[in-house]
């Protein structure tokens, strides 16, 4: 992607978080602050692959900001991972952790690699030595990843034991909380993985009772079809979406009177992506980006709204299930086109909210229900979405505006009690 990439996602990000910064007149020396990571991480650390070889790899843990509490965020694998991508999601993990009031900071990791390349004995190596490479500068009072894209709960599950085996004998079972997104069965929480897709079927539903439509009304296309497109397209055609038009790294596919997504499930697991579904009509790419529907969840990459697309959007909403879809030019044309969007930091911030559970109940040694996970979740979910709706009527202000204003409220409230060291 560093090649296609128009300018620096990283400076996308701060150009994003200074407009609402504006709007506040934030002191100058947060925004200062803000501007940068505090830690910036790479390992290259080298693995043995199956055929005897050794291959070095790159691999990043960016640690954006920590005043609220502990760095938290995923850890990408993806073969386009570079430092200036990890750079820009810390950033938004910082102002999203601090948009939904979860007590952490922002920070996140990744390897330049593509997962689809190597056999699962590699993966679980790579994850090992890469954790190893890591050290003392995760833990789970100091920087706690989770799943992001090309990672999963194995993923973490290797990861927290691995750094279990680093850590001295009798702190071997209480580091489980180095990480979150685990499986049930080595310390995750149940709803954690569907997290993130709940919370963006929430923000969908918070939007149906401001404009007073109903979800049983609604047409949907989605891009990417994994933990957090999967599990969205699942959970919203089960509260009556129509959903008319998928896409993942395999294809895309439509059907005007609503894709079987339970199918649809079946099919990617069993064929490795949507390609082939039998049950709908294969298209191409841009086809997806011109379907008359009325939200358009992106929930793959970055920077997949373009100046083009967002022309061509035939949508009254955009829900940003993903980190960064809206390219920043493309914005004002959305704008223009009276196409509302809620932000990704407010959208797909279910995953760390549950995170943060998990951190919870892995600290007091205790197992929560699901719909006790559920009914704090959409709480969280919720009362950020209240104060969004409330500060952008009192600043006239975009819905992404506001939601960094609630951010940084909070963070502005912190620093000034506290002070910048020394
Ligand atoms: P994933 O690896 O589970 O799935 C990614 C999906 O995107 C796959 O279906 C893949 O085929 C598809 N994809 C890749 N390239 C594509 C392309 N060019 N066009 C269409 N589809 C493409 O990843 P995920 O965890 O679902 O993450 C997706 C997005 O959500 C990322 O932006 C991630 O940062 C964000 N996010 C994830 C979580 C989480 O809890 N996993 C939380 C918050 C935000």
């Amino acid at each position: 992607m560093t090649g296609t990439r128009q300018r620096s996602l990283h400076q996308a990000a701060v150009d994003q978080f200074q407009r609402a910064a504006d709007l506040i007149d934030l002191n100058e020396a947060y925004r200062e602050i803000l501007s940068y990571p505090k830690n910036e991480i790479i390992v290259n650390f080298p693995v043995a692959l199956d055929d005897g070889t050794r291959k070095v790899f790159t691999g990043y843990r960016i640690q954006h900001n920590n005043l609220l509490g502990p760095y938290k965020g995923g850890l990408r694998f993806h073969q386009d991972v570079d430092l200036d991508e990890v750079k820009a999601l810390a950033a938004w993990m910082t102002f999203k952790t601090a948009l939904v009031g979860v007590p952490f900071g922002g920070a996140k990791g990744g390897v330049t690699i593509d997962p689809a390349g190597y056999s699962d004995d590699e993966m679980r190596r790579v994850v090992r030595r890469f954790t190893h490479a890591l050290g003392s500068n995760i833990g789970p009072d100091h920087d706690i990843p989770a799943p992001d894209m090309g990672t999963s709960s194995k993923t973490m599950d290797w990861v927290m034991d691995t750094y279990a085996n680093i850590s001295p004998p009798g702190f071997r079972h209480s580091v489980k909380g180095v990480v979150t997104g685990k499986s049930i069965e080595v310390g995750g929480s149940v709803g954690r993985e569907e997290a993130t897709g709940r919370g963006v079927l929430y923000s969908l539903r918070h939007w149906c009772g401001e404009t007073g439509s109903r979800l049983d009304e609604l047409t949907a296309a989605v891009q990417g079809f994994g933990n957090v497109g999967g599990h969205f397209c699942e959970l919203a055609a089960e509260a009556g979406v129509t959903i008319t038009g998928v896409s993942d790294h395999t294809g895309t596919i439509t059907n005007e009177d609503g894709i079987d997504i339970a199918k649809l499930r079946l099919w990617s697991a069993e064929n490795g992506g949507i390609d082939g579904f039998p049950g709908a009509e294969a298209v191409d790419t841009e086809a997806l980006f011109a379907l008359p529907i009325d939200v358009f969840v992106p929930a793959a990459l970055e920077n997949q709204i373009t100046v083009e697309r967002a022309a061509k959007l035939r949508c009254s909403l955009i829900i940003e299930a993903a980190n960064g879809p809206t390219a920043a030019d493309a914005e004002p044309i959305l704008a223009d086109r009276a196409i509302e969007i809620v932000p990704d930091i407010l959208a797909n911030a279910g995953g760390v909210i549950v995170s943060y559970f998990e951190w919870l109940q892995n600290k007091s040694a205790r197992a929560w229900s699901f719909a006790d996970v559920d009914e704090r979740l959409r709480d969280l979910v919720w009362q950020a979405h209240d104060r969004v709706v409330e500060r952008r009527r009192q600043l006239d202000c975009t819905r992404r505006e506001a939601a960094y204003v609630v951010a940084l409220d909070r963070i502005a409230d912190v620093y000034d009690r506290r002070g910048i060291f020394p």
